[in-house]
């Protein structure tokens, strides 16, 4: 991507304000683009972007927020639906509650989310959305199983939105990550007895033997949301050192 290749362009990103999500503000504020970050911890938001306080899996929250942000950006061009939480174990791991929760975070608010700013998009003439997946969604990773099923839907509903929306002019793609370095890695680690041994186990299963960096993550989602892909829609890029597709 070249530098200016996203001016005039207004990005709202939800979750951004840590790890993966901050990344992709930067690395699209620096494109050029107009930023806007959507997180239930603005707080913690780089004070070079608007933010605004959203949780996603609130449809009034979501609604109100993209509001907000599309008021402050005189429009949204893209939209990238990085927010996201975790679930660790097997099937039987997870309560109800627990089940609910992830799915209406993971799932339901990238729904939330695209729906909230479809009116800005469909008036934008330069429309991306581009989703922030998982391996989960296609690995089997061992006691992820609720994670795994909240990203794979995560898949399926990027293609299901690409076929719906693209008559109206609006790419839907998605990333799919490995395990990043990120601040979510990080409090991983910290609730193991030894951290460091426990990073260094956790970098040699990678198969390229390290941890994927949020700044990766964000190079692809530039390109997928910037006039380079303009006839890449309903694809998913992986950028996660080859686990998807090294056997
Ligand atoms: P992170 O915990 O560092 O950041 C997530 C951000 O999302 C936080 O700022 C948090 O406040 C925000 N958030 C959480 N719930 C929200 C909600 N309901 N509404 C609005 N904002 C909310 O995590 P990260 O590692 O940067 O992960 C970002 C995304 O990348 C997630 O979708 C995650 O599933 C995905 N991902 C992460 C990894 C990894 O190894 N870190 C790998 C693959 C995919």
């Amino acid at each position: 991507m070249t530098a200016g290749e996203l001016a005039g362009l207004a990005v709202v990103v939800t979750g951004g304000a840590s790890g993966i999500g901050a990344a992709i503000a930067d690395r699209l504020d620096r494109a050029g683009a107009a930023v806007a970050v959507l997180d239930v911890s603005p707080a913690y938001a780089d004070p070079r972007f608007a933010s605004f306080a959203a949780d996603v899996s609130d449809r009034k929250s979501a609604e109100a927020a993209m509001a907000a942000a599309a008021d402050r950006l005189a429009g949204i061009d893209i939209l990238v639906n990085n927010a996201g939480v975790g679930a660790v174990g097997d099937v039987a791991a997870n309560d109800d509650d627990e089940w609910a929760r992830v799915l209406s975070i993971n799932v339901t608010g990238i729904a939330r989310a695209t729906a909230a700013a479809l009116p800005w998009l469909r008036a934008s003439g330069a429309a991306a959305v581009c989703n922030i997946a998982s391996i989960a969604a296609t690995a089997g990773l061992r006691e992820r199983a609720l994670y795994s099923a909240s990203k794979g839907a995560v898949l399926a509903l990027t293609r299901a939105m690409a076929a719906d929306h693209l008559r109206e002019g609006i790419r839907v793609n998605a990333v799919s990550p490995g395990t990043a370095d990120t601040p979510w890695v990080e409090r991983l680690l910290h609730s193991s007895a030894d951290p460091a041994t426990e990073r260094a186990a956790l970098e040699a299963r990678q198969p390229h033997g390290r941890l994927v960096s949020p700044e990766e993550v964000a190079a692809a989602v530039a390109y997928l949301v910037g006039p380079s892909a303009g006839s890449t829609t309903g694809s998913i890029i992986e950028v996660d050192g080859g686990a998807a597709g090294l056997r």
